[in-house]
């Protein structure tokens, strides 16, 4: 009796705040936004929920049970591996499911330092998003050495200053493929040719870079490499890891044998199932997408330039990825322009999104040398599949006066402050 009671009091809870979730005055549908941060997320692709959903009702099934019940949802997780890694050019069994980027990146160095007690030491750069930067400070923070990789102005990695922070202790390098505050790109395959040469394992996070230009392991030497889903259209909260067939490998999470004894822990089947989906749409729309996206980004960004005075392209313009354009509004604060653009139902990033709220400027920029004022002035906007051109235009009316805008506020303020404040 008293049980039937608490039950019925937590399926009323549930009742009304699943109601109050529905009448939240303030919740912000996409369709009234114009959403330029897909470097932080993407919008789900309507074919994979499409693809998903049936995993999350009808096949519930464990994939690991012995009936049939269960194996059709092993296909499912096989057919999801294929798809995944015809995308990346390398074999199924190359793919590891994990629980989303962070974990990939993570699971890829623990998985180095554990190979050899002799070899402890780890190779990254500057500019590492803090799924990498703040793993491996911790790691440095328990003995293990850490050698971080400075970039130039334009945020370009030194490969000789790489190659000659190796020594035979040295466990793995972790750089990134492509930076999700700058887009720019660095040379993986001369840094995995660096780690062939000198027999140091390589992994590289690639999350910003699968889905948006073309990938080919197969014909590489890199060790392992990061992937997340969200990032390519695909649901939040998972991700992959590819670890070469003939680089050995030791799991971070231990449990049962799941994804061949890589990663402990009952597949999350239907966000597995999508980010295969993902793969395979990102494997279709890859050629035609980065060149309209490319195209959008450059309208906006030569505009931009045009319209805005003071106005400053961070990272490397050549090599870069075709969706990113990290600005800086010279006499801006960024924080202040998120806010404007945001009431313009605008979305952009200052800096990382990891990071919003805290008053650190982008470590990013910082290992650039940027002056401070620059870095405290730069905005990120990243262009994806769903933007369109009309998207474009209101952007190009909106970033402009919202810029003018704030200078003329902080210029009115400096007139009526006392000099030097
Ligand atoms: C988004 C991102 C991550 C983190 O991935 P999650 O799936 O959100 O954990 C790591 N590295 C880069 C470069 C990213 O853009």
């Amino acid at each position: 009796m008293r049980l039937g009671l608490r039950l019925s009091d937590a399926t009323l809870l549930y009742m009304s705040s699943v109601r109050g979730l529905n009448s939240l005055p303030s919740m912000i549908s996409s369709e009234q936004i114009i959403y330029l941060d897909n470097n932080a997320t993407t919008q789900l692709d309507p074919a994979v929920i499409e693809e998903m959903l049936p995993f999350l009702t009808r096949f519930f099934g464990n994939p690991s049970s012995g009936y049939r019940f269960g194996a059709q949802v092993r296909s499912a997780i096989d057919l999801a591996r294929q798809r995944l890694a015809v995308l990346l050019g390398c074999e199924p069994g190359e793919v590891v499911f994990t629980s989303c980027g962070t974990e990939s990146n993570n699971a890829a160095i623990n998985s180095a330092l554990q190979l050899d007690p002799a070899r402890q030491h780890i190779v990254t750069t500057a500019v590492e998003h803090s799924a990498t930067w703040r793993h491996c400070d911790l790691l440095s923070k328990r003995g293990c050495p850490v050698t971080t990789i400075g970039v130039d102005a334009e945020g370009n990695l030194d490969l000789e200053e790489l190659e000659r922070a190796l020594t035979p202790q040295t466990a793995i390098i972790s750089a990134m493929w492509a930076n999700n505050e700058t887009g720019v790109i660095f040379p993986v395959e001369q840094i995995a040719e660096i780690a062939r040469r000198n027999r140091v394992l390589f992994h590289t996070d690639a999350i910003q870079v699968v889905g948006k230009i073309p990938i080919r392991l197969a014909d590489s030497t890199i060790n392992s490499l990061s992937l997340s889903a969200h990032k390519l259209h695909g649901p939040k909260g998972v991700g992959a890891l590819y670890v070469n067939q003939r680089s050995a490998f030791k799991p971070s999470l231990i449990g049962g044998s799941q994804e061949n004894n890589r990663r402990a822990g009952t597949e999350n089947v239907a966000s597995i199932v999508a980010l295969g989906k993902a793969a395979e749409c990102a494997a279709a729309a890859l050629a035609d997408e980065a060149t309209r996206v490319r195209a959008m980004r450059d309208r906006f960004e030569t505009t931009v330039l045009e319209r805005v005075p003071d106005t400053f392209v961070n990272g490397n313009r050549r090599v870069r990825l075709p969706n990113t354009s990290n600005l800086s509004f010279a006499g801006v604060e960024s924080g202040a322009a998120l806010m404007m653009l945001d009431r313009h139902q605008l979305c952009c990033s200052a800096g990382s999104a990891c990071r919003t709220g805290s008053l650190d400027a982008s470590h990013v920029l910082r290992a650039m040398k940027l002056d401070a004022d620059r870095t405290r002035a730069s905005m990120r906007f990243s262009f994806g599949r769903f933007n369109t051109e009309t998207e474009v235009d209101r952007a190009l009316e909106i970033v402009p006066k919202v810029i003018s805008k704030l200078r003329s506020l902080s210029s009115a303020s400096a007139v009526r402050e006392p000099a030097g404040v």
